[in-house]
């Protein structure tokens, strides 16, 4: 069972601020700050190796949407729209979506990453990706 399925089929209720035919938006149970939104293909894709291009452009589209309508309401300093792509990621529920997280400060959401920039030759690595 998915849970985002349940909850796009009202089997499980939510707090929706945006919906279209593809897309269906609500606010995230554990709010990191306040609007905290998941924007949600309508149709389960695991995740975002794994949507098609109809529903990425829709679930980007009304992401994009939901931004504006959270920025009318509460006038946030900025705003960090993220996705979670694998476990190891950080995805918890596997049916692919975005998170609009409005910030009100620095301090609301850290992110932390390693520093690699002297590791890497970047030649090789557009080399690798690009096959
Ligand atoms: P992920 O960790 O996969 O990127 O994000 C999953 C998000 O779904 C989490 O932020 C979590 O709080 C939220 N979530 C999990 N279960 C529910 C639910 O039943 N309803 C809503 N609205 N959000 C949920
Ligand atoms: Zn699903």
């Amino acid at each position: 069972m998915c849970i985002f399925c349940e909850i796009i089929k009202g089997n499980i209720p939510s707090k929706k601020v945006y919906e279209d035919d593809k897309v269906l938006a609500i606010l995230d149970i554990s709010q990191i700050t306040k609007g905290h939104t998941l924007v949600l293909p309508k149709k389960h894709f695991d995740n975002f190796l794994d949507i098609d291009e109809e529903y990425s452009n829709a679930v980007f589209n009304a992401a994009r949407k939901v931004t504006k309508m959270i920025n009318n309401a509460y006038k946030p300093l900025g705003f960090n729209i993220i996705n979670n792509c694998g476990e190891t990621a950080g995805q918890s529920v596997m049916h692919f979506h975005v998170h609009v997280v409005p910030r009100y400060n620095k301090e609301d959401l850290v992110m932390q990453h390693a520093d690699n920039s002297n590791k890497f030759d970047l030649d090789s690595i557009v080399k690798d990706i690009k096959g």
